[in-house]
């Protein structure tokens, strides 16, 4: 069966900045074809649950409270690009608009609730390494 990354609270685990998920039931049709392998790079990173939200700016990864964190996101980015070696995945199901899963948008960085395309920093790596990274509005083009 082949393997795929996914971003963990689009199975249901509940590992949001908030506590919650975003539970996706596309999935369940998902695990018929493929070995999910469950990433939540934020958590991975080192970062708790809850936490502040946090946005992509000017190359950095910073909370809402002001924190640059963007060391625990390039290490959950990492700790992710790992996993898809060893697992030879292939692809990644990934969180849309999540500062390390969005895969076509993230937020500005002002915490405005302002979209701008481009991808979240896991998203990002994985991508630059050549592993095809997929929103879960493009679960249907892998079933
Ligand atoms: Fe979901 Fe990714 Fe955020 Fe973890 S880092 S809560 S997997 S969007």
């Amino acid at each position: 069966m082949e393997k795929l990354l996914i971003s963990a609270c689009l199975v249901g685990e509940n590992c949001r900045y908030d506590g919650k998920n975003c539970f996706n039931p596309l999935i369940e049709k998902l695990k018929a074809k493929y070995e999910l392998i469950l990433i939540c790079p934020e958590y991975m990173g080192g970062l708790p649950i809850p936490r502040a939200p946090s946005e992509r700016r000017e190359g950095m990864v910073v909370s809402s409270k002001g924190v640059d964190v963007s060391v625990e996101y390039e290490i959950g980015a990492k700790l992710a690009l790992f996993l898809a070696r060893e697992n030879n995945v292939v692809g990644a199901v990934l969180k849309e608009k999540s500062p390390s899963c969005g895969t076509h948008y993230i937020y500005d960085g002002t915490f405005s609730h302002v979209l701008i395309e481009g991808m979240g920093v896991t998203a990002e790596l994985l991508h630059q390494h050549h592993i095809p990274v997929y929103s879960e509005d493009q679960i249907e083009e892998l079933l």
